[in-house]
């Protein structure tokens, strides 16, 4: 199979040591062969890195010509995001409706970086020593390893990216080998944007040896990680030999909260959003519905409606509302956990078993587990279009399921009562809370985990500040000489 598909090591596109298939996820079969990097390159890559970081091409650019570049960037994407979105859901599955509209939004995330870059400002420290004048400075903190999984690879490689390069890093970027297309693609676009050689290298392979000579890697000074917690662990411990800052956005469990007098539509539209949308496959999935006890038929009668009603189809038709899972490895883990799951006394009420239909398809699916609420499917991340549901009483018991996991990413609740909203906010462990709505990002907010959903902040102004560290400088003013030496000053 020919191949259209490159790494992009210090500013060239190269072949790969070895090579993989990609599946198709609509049909189940291979579609492209892939480039695989294994310890060579990946070392070349962060290699050429550490070399772009003192190059004066890249090292004395003001901030503000690094802001040019990004801005370039934003805008070879958006031109690009067509053909992007087009390889983005023959390799992930994701449908077409989605990735074109993510992939045009994706660009306003590198503008607002490009805006930020000439905003990342030290400090004047008023120290108690009348001699002395000391300031700050913020310096970018060297290679960047960013490790993303494949969904939404280009918006999770863009909130790692565009802080990163508008702080001066330099970065190696390494693709999912489920799904490498797009990020191999946008390569092209960081090559014609401008960037220096070695600034921006665009990398595939598998988890245990790219992955791990990577995150490893003596030359990298931060690990910028999105994925499962599983790997997140070997992310931890790859890093105890170069001792790298480590960002850490994992999975979810998120609870997405009824009340009795929520806007009953407008909360089964968003909880169709929640866990239907990408077919499930979204770190912030609201895969747990805890609906107040009182209105639990009406509003399970309503969503079940609406449930029957999703377009399923091949995910490059306009009309397809909902597409395949991406991986076959996902299909069987979600099979599994439910068989566990109705064993163990939860009810499937829609879905729950593949159809013959060719590909990875797995129809959206509820179970009813609120007389089995510790079933293995409401505690579990199943990444796929699984809906567990459970009931609560009172607000209190709202509050205690929801913190019941010890994921905390994402959490949605409908109540017209907005005191109630607000003790909620507080009260819910996670590090996204989306009131009457759900699914909503901006470059702007700042969004990350708490608990094992993971640490570190993407999107906002504060996640450029994760790329730097600080330096404080300190200059005597005055003429007269040093006096004694064996004292601190
Ligand atoms: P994954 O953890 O299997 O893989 C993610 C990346 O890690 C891939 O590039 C993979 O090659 C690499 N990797 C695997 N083993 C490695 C190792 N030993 N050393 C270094 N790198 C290694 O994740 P996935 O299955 O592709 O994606 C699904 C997971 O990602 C879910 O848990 C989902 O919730 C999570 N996710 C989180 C967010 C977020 O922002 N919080 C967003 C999207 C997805």
């Amino acid at each position: 199979m020919d191949s259209p598909f490159e790494l992009y090591i210090d500013g060239r596109f190269e072949a790969g040591a070895g090579t993989f298939d990609s599946i198709d996820p609509a049909t189940g079969t291979p579609w492209a062969t892939m480039p695989e990097a294994r310890r060579e390159q990946v070392e070349r890559a962060v290699e050429a890195a550490d070399r772009a970081l003192r190059d004066p091409a890249w090292a004395t650019l003001t901030a503000s010509q690094r802001g040019k570049l990004l801005y370039r960037l934003a805008d070879l994407l958006e031109q690009a995001a067509p053909e992007l979105a087009a390889i983005e859901t023959r390799d992930t599955g994701k449908i077409i409706r989605e990735t074109r509209g993510q992939i045009a939004y994706i660009a306003e995330y590198y503008r607002y970086y490009a805006g930020i870059a000439d905003k990342i400002e030290g400090s004047f420290v008023p120290v108690d020593k009348p001699d002395m004048q000391v300031w700050i400075s913020r310096e970018p903190i060297g290679v960047v390893a960013a490790i993303v999984p494949w969904n939404s690879q280009l918006f999770l490689s863009a909130v790692k990216l565009g802080p990163a390069l508008a702080a001066g890093c330099t970065v190696v970027l390494k693709a999912s080998e489920e799904a490498p297309g797009p990020l191999l693609a946008f390569a092209r676009l960081l090559h014609q944007a401008g960037f220096p050689p070695g600034v921006v290298n665009v990398i595939t392979g598998f988890g245990p040896e790219c992955g791990a000579v990577l995150s490893s890697h003596p030359k990298v000074a931060q690990v910028a990680f999105t994925g499962g917690p599983a790997t997140a662990r070997h992310i931890v411990a790859n890093t105890t030999g170069n001792l790298a800052r480590v960002s850490l956005e994992l999975g979810g469990k998120s609870p997405f909260i009824v009340f009795d007098d929520a806007d009953l539509d407008s909360a089964v539209n968003a909880q169709l959003a929640a866990i239907f949308a990408a077919s499930g496959q979204s770190c912030v999935a609201g895969s747990r519905l805890l609906v107040q006890a009182g209105i639990k038929d009406a509003f399970l009668a309503r969503l079940l409606e609406k449930v029957a009603a999703i377009r399923i189809g091949a995910p490059d038709d306009a009309a397809t509302e909902f597409g395949p899972l991406c991986t076959e490895r996902q299909r069987q883990n979600i099979e599994a956990v439910l068989a566990a799951s109705v064993a163990q006394g939860a009810r499937v009420l829609c879905g729950g078993t593949r159809s013959d239909r060719a590909g990875i398809y797995f129809p959206p699916t509820i179970v009813d587990c609120s007389a089995s609420p510790q079933a293995d499917s409401i505690t579990t991340e199943l990444f796929g279009p699984v809906l567990s549901v459970d009931v609560f009483d009172d607000e209190a018991q709202a509050i205690s399921k929801a913190n019941s996991t010890a994921f905390g990413l994402a959490a949605g609740i409908f109540t017209r009562n907005l005191t109630r909203a607000h003790r909620l906010s507080r009260a819910i462990r996670s590090g996204v809370v989306w009131i009457n709505t759900y699914r909503a990002i901006s470059p702007l907010a700042p969004f990350g985990g708490f608990g094992l959903s993971g640490h570190g902040r993407e999107g906002g102004a504060a996640a450029a500040l994760e790329y730097t560290t600080t330096k404080t400088v300190w200059l005597r003013t005055s003429d007269v000489p040093m006096d004694d030496p064996f004292v601190m000053r």
